[in-house]
């Protein structure tokens, strides 16, 4: 089957590799769409904890190809989406409900090959299947949405608390579209981008700003007049930095998009002390993927907003080489 096969940082090729025989207790999925991540640039630039050689691709749906000795719950034809996380089941964080920090921590495209090829290999208790009338572009935005179910249950909104957004792309659309209906009061989001915005303001944004235009459109907004919640949704340690002063005092810092795993940025500690501040982080997903499956199966979110291209895995290469565009929201490779 094909497959890309990121080989070593920068080095992504597409290739035959063999088909993934179903094991015990595991289905193999013929794969019908899968989102490309910031996550995805960071494996291609050595910047995660990936192995190499590796198939990514951890955002996906497709049809259930072959099932593995002791799978009864699937037949070939399902239409299914998968949560990609590997936990151990055994080790102290799983035992206690902390299963995305599990000392073995793996997941299918971050830790083992994933779902940018033709066939995938999955543990059958990580499938879930599709309603009818979902689409399968639709299935693969499942994965993302659990990360941000994850991250709303962190939060602890409390209804009518502000929130201040930075990045909306698929991730910050997302999380607009969760909180608004999560109970967010006022809903601001900032992005480099004016087209992301105006979706956002569409989806439940209550204002948007060009982050070019914050230090003046947002001056007021700092010390008490801050926000309860702002969230960083961008990974960028230069933009995060300038991010904190916005959070009202007693509030919550969060983030949630993933830097580069060894940069650094710089706070004010006495800020923290002194404004009771609260900063958390998001990781991934944790047990998280069922209610995301619910929350689109019941078609709370609008979706097609944010899937702005489509693509053939024949183009992924040049695509994770060129970078990803300031306009561009939800890329999904599709294998129809
Ligand atoms: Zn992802
Ligand atoms: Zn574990």
């Amino acid at each position: 089957m094909k497959a890309l096969v990121i080989e070593g940082p920068k080095t992504a090729v597409i290739q035959e590799v063999p088909y993934p025989t179903p094991g015990e207790k595991e289905v193999t999925i013929r794969v019908k769409r899968c989102g490309i991540c910031g996550t995805d640039f960071h494996i291609y630039q050595g910047e995660f904890l990936s192995p190499y050689p590796l198939i990514p691709g951890h955002e996906f749906s497709g049809v259930v190809e072959e099932v593995g000795p002791g799978v009864t719950q699937f037949t070939k034809g399902d239409r299914v989406a998968v949560d990609p996380s590997l936990f151990c089941g055994e080790c102290e964080f799983c035992l206690t409900h902390r299963g995305n920090h599990c000392v073995n921590w793996g997941a299918t495209g971050d830790t083992v090959n994933g779902a940018l090829a033709e066939f995938v290999k999955v543990p059958a208790q990580n499938v879930f299947k599709l309603s009818n009338d979902l689409s399968f572009a639709a299935g693969a935005m499942i994965e993302p949405l659990a990360c941000v179910v994850h991250g709303v249950n962190r939060l602890e909104l409390k209804v009518g608390q502000s929130v201040l957004i930075f990045g909306a792309g698929s991730m910050g659309q997302l999380l607009t579209q969760a909180l608004s209906r999560a109970g967010a009061g006022e809903l601001v989001v900032v992005d480099v981008d004016q087209s992301k915005l105006d979706v956002a303001l569409a989806h439940g944004a209550t204002a948007g700003y060009l982050s070019q235009n914050i230090d003046q459109a947002l001056s007021h907004r700092v010390g008490h007049a801050g926000f309860d919640v702002v969230i960083d949704v961008t990974g960028i340690p230069a933009v995060i930095e300038t991010e904190f002063k916005y959070v009202a005092p007693t509030g919550t810092f969060m983030q949630f998009g993933v830097a580069p795993e060894k940069s650094s940025v710089s706070i004010n500690p006495f800020d923290v002390y002194h404004k009771d501040l609260r900063i958390i982080g998001s990781m991934a997903i944790n047990r998280t993927y069922g209610a995301a499956v619910n929350w689109i199966n019941a078609g709370r979110f609008d979706i097609d907003s944010l899937i702005s291209t489509v693509v053939s895995l024949e183009e992924i290469p040049a695509l994770l080489e060129g970078g990803k565009a300031s306009n561009v929201m939800k890329i999904q490779v599709s294998f129809d």
